[in-house]
């Protein structure tokens, strides 16, 4: 026991001075009031029964776990992208989402900005083509399509090879949960993902409901946390690539993708998941992505801050949404058209 304060003090006073530090409690069996209590009272994010020996089978992976996931969400020292353009443009969301979903540290700068003028002065741009990205190696780009700038990321945007026994069209969690399999099993596995592996669970705010995570987590850290499995099996992820077609030749399907190429394989899985249902009304097509989003909360919410967003629709993505962007301080009204949030949202955010 430590001299004067408990363990749940401590922390909690460790937490007044690192609110963004991760957190465990090490009680003995005796004491699970105490990792209750710290979990209500703290957000405490994991407790550990004595004994944890054998330290490498019960302590350290909790540590590396929790660092890892402190690591990916923590704010990042140096940029690996710097962007640059109008507030409201639909290209520059386009980037910013596929940046924010693929676990790429950025800034966006308005173009406004006298940062975003001097870093265009540096860049030798005086009438550039928005949005420009600028990237920690130096290189500079105008209005580079998401493949493009996928591509000078270092993400696969091309198959490594021509046959595979296993081509998943589709990164969501079925698709990732179909090459975790397929490549444990020794296949040769390639996942085809237009946007950013995770799927619309990757733009949860907070997931609460997934078995295995009693504390719940970010659609983001649970994305990572899917692909880092699927690579660990050698699953190769093509990336901002769409399948636009099937064929069968022979025995094999052929999968042609969107820059033309054709990938073999011996067996297809197709988990495309669904697509947002669009708000047929006048002027949010115009809108779309520079103004009116389709659930961006992880890649706009820090935007809004002190700002008022409104959030059509009422179920669970619209909770998780309302509750993120009040958690960055902006002003939220949901437009609910029954007359009882419950109808479509879970019981645990209304
Ligand atoms: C904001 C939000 C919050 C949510 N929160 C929760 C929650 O807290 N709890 C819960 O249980 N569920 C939640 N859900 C629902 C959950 O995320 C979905 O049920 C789940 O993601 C479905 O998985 P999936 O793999 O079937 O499809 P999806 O997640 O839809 O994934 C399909 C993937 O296929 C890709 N794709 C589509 N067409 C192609 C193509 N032609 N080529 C290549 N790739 C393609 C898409 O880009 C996408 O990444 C949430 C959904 C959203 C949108």
């Amino acid at each position: 026991r430590m001299p004067k304060m408990s363990g749940v003090e401590f922390l909690g006073e460790a937490l007044d001075v690192y609110p963004d530090s991760r957190s465990a409690l090490l009680t003995a069996y005796s004491d699970t009031e105490a990792a209750i209590k710290a979990i209500n009272d703290l957000d405490l994010d994991y407790y550990l029964r004595k004994p944890w020996e054998p330290p490498d089978q019960n302590l350290y992976p909790v540590v590396t776990d929790l660092l890892d996931a402190w690591e990916a969400e923590a704010p990042p020292e140096v940029e690996d992208v710097r962007l640059i353009g109008p507030r409201f443009l639909a290209e520059g969301h386009a980037l910013r989402d596929l940046l924010a979903r693929n676990d790429f540290a950025y800034r966006w700068f308005d173009i406004e900005e006298p940062e975003a003028q001097r870093l265009l002065g540096a860049a030798g741009l005086e009438h550039p083509q928005v949005p420009v990205a600028v990237l920690h190696d130096g290189s500079v780009l105008e209005a580079p399509s998401t493949t493009e700038l996928a591509q000078q990321l270092g993400l696969s945007v091309r198959a490594e090879r021509e046959v595979y026994d296993l081509v998943v069209i589709g990164g969501g969690p079925a698709g990732l949960a179909a090459s975790v399999y397929g490549g444990s099993e020794g296949l040769r596995t390639l996942l085809i993902e237009r946007e950013a592996p995770g799927g619309q669970a990757g733009q949860s705010s907070r997931i609460e409901n997934y078995l295995g995570f009693p504390r719940g987590l970010s659609g983001q850290d649970l994305a990572r946390r899917f692909r880092q499995q699927a690579e660990k099996f050698n699953t190769e992820i093509l990336a901002v690539q769409a399948a636009v077609g099937l064929e069968r030749r022979g025995s094999s399907t052929i999968v042609k993708i969107t820059d033309g190429t054709e990938i073999r394989a011996h067996a297809v899985i197709v988990s495309t998941g669904v697509a947002y249902r669009r708000l047929d009304k006048p002027g949010v097509e115009e809108m779309t992505g520079a103004g009116v989003y389709y659930g961006a909360a992880m890649t706009e919410g820090r935007a809004c801050k002190d700002q008022h967003v409104i959030i059509v629709g009422a179920a669970n993505s619209a909770g998780q949404a309302a509750i993120y962007f009040a958690e960055n301080d902006a002003t939220v009204t949901i437009a609910c058209r029954g007359d009882d949030l419950r109808k479509g949202m879970s019981e645990y955010l209304v």
